[in-house]
């Protein structure tokens, strides 16, 4: 692994902020991030933002294919020139935006593994995506930034557990991978960072329509997070929630109108969800 600041001064370039381009210039902890991923030769990895190659060279050593899904076009000559000097035949580079690219496309019919160490200031919106295309999505481990990555894993009723935390854990078994600091990365960034493995989950009781609405529920009743669930719920989110709807959705599931968002389980949300598309 030749270091991200050599690389990037052979060609006088720069690592650019608005990108989240802290590369990973620990050739130790690449290794160590790939062995905890648990990486076969018949796995399909889709790799989000793949730099000048840290994490991807050591993983298409280890999978069967993978796709490597980089938006800046100054990094692509660097990182197929990395591939090149390990004889790495086995990674399709897409010069694209993560947003723009059809991840069902990419699957073709087999459930991939994701890796990403992700540009912090997109790492939500990721996050969501892969949570919506998880019938494509076998796990993913993601690399956040350590108060984000503690939010997502937080459980009901302190202040970390948000919107995020519920439909993370409702979409996935979340698990801890390993605490990163920022001497590992060129440059070095001003965060600690986390890697947390998803495990998805199918989605047992609810349809992609019926799941919507779940999502659309943990929105609302987080859009006012200090107000009571019968306050929050009617005043944000993308769908529209009636006063009178909201009261009776939260009597038919059995939750408190009281109680607010922090305080409600993934179970409870299920049941204030279900309760939503009975009445409506
Ligand atoms: N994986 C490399 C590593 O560990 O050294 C690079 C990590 S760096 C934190 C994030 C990478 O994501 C950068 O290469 C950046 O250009 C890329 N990136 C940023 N936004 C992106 C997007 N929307 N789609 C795809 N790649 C993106």
């Amino acid at each position: 692994m030749t270091h991200p600041g050599q690389l990037l001064k052979q060609r006088e370039l720069y690592a650019g902020k608005e990108l989240g381009q802290n590369f990973l210039s620990n050739p130790g902890m690449a290794r160590l991030i790939v062995g905890k991923i648990g990486i076969s030769k018949e796995t399909r990895v889709l790799e989000i933002g793949p730099g000048l190659g840290a994490l991807t060279i050591p993983v298409a050593q280890a999978a069967f294919h993978v796709t490597a899904v980089e938006k800046d076009s100054r990094l692509i000559p660097l990182l197929q020139q990395e591939l090149d000097s390990e004889n790495v035949e086995n990674v399709d580079i897409l010069n694209k935006d993560i947003f723009k690219v059809d991840i069902k496309e990419i699957a073709n019919n087999r459930k991939l593994v994701v890796i990403g160490n992700l540009p912090y200031n997109i790492s939500s919106q990721i996050l969501i995506r892969l949570i919506e295309e998880r019938t494509y999505v076998e796990k993913a481990f993601l690399m956040f930034q350590k108060e984000l990555a503690k939010r997502i894993i937080a459980p009901p009723g302190g202040r970390e557990y948000s919107r995020l935390s519920a439909v993370a854990q409702y979409a996935a078994d979340i698990s801890f991978v390993t605490h990163i600091g920022p001497a590992s990365f060129f440059p070095k960034p001003d965060v600690d960072s986390i890697i947390l493995k998803f495990n998805f989950l199918e989605p047992e009781d609810f349809n992609k329509e019926q799941e919507k609405v779940l999502f659309d529920v943990i929105k609302a009743s987080f859009s006012k997070r200090r107000k009571t669930l019968k306050n929050s719920m009617t005043g944000g989110g993308d769908r529209e929630f009636k006063k009178e709807m909201v009261a009776h959705a939260l009597e038919l599931a059995g939750i408190d109108a009281n109680r607010r968002a922090e305080t409600l389980t993934v179970e409870e949300f299920k049941s204030l969800a279900r309760a939503v598309l009975e009445i409506s």
